[in-house]
């Protein structure tokens, strides 16, 4: 089955709200109909709290969905500098990334928060931006395959029934793909965008897994989105640096739209 594809930006710490207006003037502008844009490839920004409302704000009756960048799996208390999901539902978003390489690494997320956040967005109608990846070691010891399939599997732990059957979208990013330059080859990325295929086949049958997208993201950009993006398994991109530039991005955009 076809499934659309998505582009999903990942601002991380960048951009004032003057910044934000300015890119989605760009953005739009360099699009031309956005809403027909939109009708064939989903679009979305990961921000900071920060810019939830200029970004709904300039993106309004777009289809372009604002996303943030990471929530906590209570829905409130004693959690100083966290944001609930009731928040987010709150603030109008449309879901969430979680479980980032970044916030693995710098901030302990484990697969087990990853599972409940997972869970509890689902539940809340939001959508989960399920992040995935080995690290340059992982990879050249051979585990690549093992690593992802155990993240999956170890946060699906923490989904109930009810939730698991609510859409999701799984990014896989090599963490040593991420920020460098570096981009995993349409084939590495492919093979490994196959086993997490059949892992959701397996969990979830031929049927639904056929409708879930797997995302690629590790310095995709312009000039590289097309190979990655032609592959039978990658269904679209999380895009760190290359979404912070109008031009860049709308570029991806357009080149998925003229795949789709
Ligand atoms: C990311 O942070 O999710 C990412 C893929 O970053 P970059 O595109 O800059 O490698």
């Amino acid at each position: 089955m076809a499934r659309k594809k998505l582009l999903a930006g990942n601002w991380k710490m960048h951009k004032t709200r003057a910044e934000a207006s300015e890119f989605f003037q760009s953005f739009t502008k360099l699009l031309g109909n956005v809403g027909d844009v939109t009708r064939s490839v989903e679009v979305g920004f990961g921000v900071p709290p920060t810019l939830f409302d200029t970004c709904l704000a300039k993106s309004q009756g777009t289809g372009v969905k604002i996303l943030a960048q990471n929530c906590h799996y209570e829905t409130h208390g004693a959690f100083t500098g966290e944001i609930s999901v009731p928040q987010l539902l709150d603030a109008h978003l449309q879901g969430s990334i979680i479980g980032h390489s970044e916030r693995r690494q710098y901030y302990n997320e484990t697969n087990e928060a990853v599972g409940k956040k997972w869970n509890v967005l689902v539940k809340a109608g939001l959508l989960p931006i399920v992040c995935v990846g080995e690290t340059r070691q992982e990879r050249e010891a051979g585990k690549t395959l093992d690593v992802v399939k155990t993240q999956i599997d170890e946060a699906l732990k923490f989904v109930s029934d009810e939730a698991r059957s609510k859409e999701f979208v799984i990014a896989y990013e090599p963490v040593w793909a991420i920020g460098t330059g570096l981009t995993a080859t349409p084939e590495q990325a492919e093979d490994v965008h196959k086993v997490i295929r059949d892992l959701l086949t397996r969990t979830f049958g031929e049927a639904r897994s056929s409708t879930i997208k797997i995302l690629y993201g590790g310095s995709m950009n312009a000039a590289n989105c097309k190979d990655l993006l032609s592959k039978p398994n990658i269904d679209g991109g999380l895009v760190g640096g290359a979404s912070l530039k109008p031009e860049d991005f709308a570029s991806m955009v357009l080149t998925a739209k003229g795949l789709s």
